[in-house]
């Protein structure tokens, strides 16, 4: 079995356990998750899959609560701009947390007195080992580690010493304070762990007011249980840290919530660690956490992807039968599904080629109706202008074209989408032999396609008129990584080796219809044979649009599906 058969099973293991909890009554049929991320960094997909799963299982269950809960727990890598960024974040995705913001550091008093309350119990002791003392004396997975000097100091040294600690009389690094458990234990977790560290910092919440901090282990089974949470799910590698969750809410005699794991979201051509993503982000490999090639939710917001789409790829992983990296295609075959059915499919030209119709009067503009989408006839039409002057993409011309080459070529006729059938009569270059113009004649009885004579043509290709067209930059976006398993990539490997140098091609002079110049940023539009489009929302100018490239037409995930 892979190990996606074990997570796809896990999701549905979280609801049957949900379900049983239910049936028995252990928490009194109350549902009440949480999403608890740390504010050290953007959102990314796999936080998306987290916040999926904990706020859907809430609201499967009738009265289901679930709480956003800032673990901040770092006062050296957390900050504001995060925890603002995370809230939007959330919301976008369409969840709301209603009433229920907390933030660990609301819980530094509580935390405090559990704190001493474990030293009374004799389950707790200040230890003066350094950072890698405590390493050593931890042991290995094979053998079994060695009790601190400091583990056997009287409940009321103990005590003096945590408030020293407390009061900032006493160095970072000078000591911690530890849980008396087990220097023996197979699980290294249970070996004495850490339950807080000096750390002379200020904190984005708290301030001055602290000086020592708790552990992750420590503060989150004791926010869970403070809150009241039913179901505390987190990712498999904290499987190990379960015995210690449980250990401490046991010798608290607290609120016991239940830990469950489930696998994390590993995707192909993607990194999901908000510590390397912090590093391109600081290393200047992208323009920002928003940039629409990276993984964050703000970066793929950008690019174009609606909230609608992510929930249904959360959906289809935990469901589908898969390896345990999925494939980034799966991604954007959901956004190439819902744009197909609700996006205006209009006409751009990436690479302009002008085309001179010299049989069309001078000075003469008709508007034609074009469908805005043929899958939904609600959608309706507009009219675009079409003149003497039009251009249509470079590649669309071959001045010596192989035989199946249906589209425009000397002496050759195609129809222009949604106007009339042209036949080039002739090619323009410049000194060096480059083509400038094409001269065309078009086809008077062929406006909306077909013709008396029943003549049909088999191209059909798209187009711009020329006063018309409104100028646009493009952007077109590719794998951030060349890898299809960057994590995996050869040792030693730098990010920057990693990047696919051509993840972004840059097109400044593209040609759109004129009604996309004014597009309101966020917009999103099927450019006609090139691509699903979003107008970015930060660099896009009224009569000077950016487009993004969401996604291309290409669905490479249905075609690897068949084989
Ligand atoms: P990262 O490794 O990116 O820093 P993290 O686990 O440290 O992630 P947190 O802010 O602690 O980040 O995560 C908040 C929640 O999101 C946790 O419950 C965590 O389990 C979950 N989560 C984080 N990354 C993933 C992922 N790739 N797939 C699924 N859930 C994830
Ligand atoms: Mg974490």
């Amino acid at each position: 079995m892979s190990e996606s058969n074990a997570d796809s099973e896990r999701l549905d293991f979280i609801r049957e356990i949900i379900a049983a909890d239910n049936e028995s009554g252990k928490y009194g049929k109350r549902v009440h998750t949480r999403f608890p991320p740390e504010p050290n960094g953007y959102l990314h997909i796999g936080h998306a899959k987290s916040i999926c799963l904990n706020f859907g299982v809430a609201a499967e269950n009738a009265g289901g609560k679930c709480n956003l809960r800032f673990d901040d727990t770092n006062p050296l890598t957390e900050d504001v701009e995060y925890v603002d960024s995370i809230q939007e974040d959330v919301r976008w995705l369409g969840f709301d947390w209603e009433d229920r913001c907390f933030y660990a550091s609301d819980y530094f008093d509580r935390m405090y007195e559990y704190a001493v309350q474990l030293v009374k119990s004799g389950k707790a002791y200040v230890c003066d080992l350094n950072e890698d003392e405590i390493r050593k004396y931890r042991g290995t997975v094979t053998e079994p580690g060695k009790e601190s000097p400091f583990r056997n100091r009287s409940v009321e040294e103990n005590l003096a010493l945590l408030e020293k600690m407390r009061a900032g009389e006493l160095a970072d690094g000078a000591c911690v304070l530890r849980a008396r458990i087990d220097m023996a234990a197979p699980n290294m977790k249970m070996r004495d762990p850490l339950i807080y560290r000096i750390r002379n910092a200020a904190h984005h919440r708290t301030g001055d007011r602290w000086k020592i901090y708790p552990m992750y282990d420590f503060a989150h089974c004791v926010s869970d249980s403070i809150e009241g949470i039913t179901h505390s799910i987190c990712t498999l590698e904290f499987e190990n840290n379960r015995e210690l969750y449980d250990w401490f809410l046991d010798a608290l005699g607290v609120y016991h919530p239940q830990q469950i794991e489930f696998a994390r979201l590993n995707m192909t051509h993607t990194l999901l660690s908000k510590r390397k993503l912090l590093q391109l982000v600081e290393e200047g490999h992208v323009s920002g956490w928003n940039d629409p090639r990276m993984p964050t939710i703000s970066g793929i917001r950008r690019r174009g992807y609606t909230p609608e789409s992510i929930r249904k790829f959360c959906e289809r992983i935990g469901l589908a039968k898969r390896n345990s990296t999925v494939d980034v295609t799966l991604l954007e075959n959901s956004i190439r599904d819902e744009l197909n059915a609700t996006a205006p499919r209009v006409m751009a030209v990436l690479a302009p080629l002008r085309v001179v119709i010299e049989n069309y009067p001078e000075g003469q503009v008709e508007f034609l109706d074009a469908v805005n989408n043929p899958e939904d006839p609600s959608m309706g039409t507009r009219q675009v202008p079409f003149s003497r002057v039009v251009y249509i993409e470079r590649d669309d011309f071959l001045e010596d074209p192989p035989k199946k080459f249906f589209r425009l070529a000397p002496g050759r006729e195609v129809r222009l989408k949604h106007a009339y059938y042209i036949t080039c009569t002739g090619v323009v270059k410049d000194d060096g032999g480059n083509i400038t113009e094409l001269r065309c004649k078009y086809d008077p009885e062929s406006r909306g396609g077909g013709t008396p004579d029943g003549r049909k043509v088999k191209g059909t290709i798209h187009w711009v008129s020329e006063p018309h067209a409104a100028r646009a930059e493009a952007r077109l976006y590719d794998h951030l990584f060349a890898d299809a398993n960057p994590a995996e990539a050869k040792e030693g490997a730098t990010l920057g080796e990693l990047l696919n140098p051509k993840s972004l091609e840059v097109i400044n002079s593209a040609l759109v219809e004129p009604t996309l110049a004014e597009a309101a940023p966020g917009s999103r539009f099927q450019f006609m044979r090139h691509g699903y489009f979003c107008v970015d929302s930060v660099d896009s100018r009224p009569g000077r649009p950016v487009f993004n490239r969401t996604v291309s037409l290409k669905d490479t995930w249905a075609k690897e599906a068949k084989t």
